[in-house]
């Protein structure tokens, strides 16, 4: 059981593996890092602050609400203090990821901040770049974006990251030029 996993050391510091949230055949996929403080009490994902935000995001510029789309993260263990996924952890987990979507099934997989895109797309260009620009993974389209988050470090970039979510909002209205990425058979 996933619940049980202990394929990496995170399990001896979880309180709950956060799976994922949200309509079991949605067409958007959003995927963050890793669950933090809260969504490791609440066995949720993104229901901290950066979670207030993406709600809010998703009711102003997309006007939908959470319970419309999925919404996952590339770890399903809460880092200690919140530290960055090692590259061994995304290996461990990426399966149950890879998993979600292949059942899911979604249009657009969101990938929220560096670790998400990296891990969706293998590329290894920053986030900076490769943000609102379409990859396609096979059957989906990958549509890389700022992480909510980062704004709220950095109040400098709340405009971008709202800007992020205007240009997939247009994005879902009318597909545009997409890049090709690796198949989804690369990734698996
Ligand atoms: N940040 C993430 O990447 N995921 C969460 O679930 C919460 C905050």
């Amino acid at each position: 059981m996933l619940r049980d996993c202990q394929r990496c050391d995170l399990w001896q510091e979880r309180t709950n593996v956060v799976f994922g949230s949200g309509r079991p055949d949605a067409d958007v996929l959003f995927v963050g890092e890793a669950p933090g403080y809260h969504e490791d009490q609440q066995a949720e994902p993104f229901v901290g602050a950066a979670g207030r935000f993406l709600d809010e995001l998703l009711r102003d510029i997309l006007a939908i609400r959470r319970e419309d789309v999925y919404i996952a993260n590339v770890l399903k263990c809460r880092p200690p203090d919140n530290r960055d996924p090692t590259s061994s952890e995304v290996e461990t987990c990426k399966p149950f990821l890879m998993r979600q979507i292949e059942i899911i099934s979604p249009i657009v997989v969101c990938s929220l901040g560096n670790f998400a895109t990296r891990t969706m797309t293998a590329r290894r260009e920053g986030i900076t770049k490769l943000r609102r620009k379409p990859i396609r993974v096979g059957s989906i389209y990958v549509f890389p974006m700022f992480h909510p988050a980062a704004a709220l470090h950095r109040g400098d970039l709340y405009e971008e990251v709202k800007q992020d979510f205007r240009s997939l909002k247009e994005f879902l209205e009318s597909p545009g030029p997409v890049d090709d990425g690796p198949s989804q058979m690369e990734l698996f």
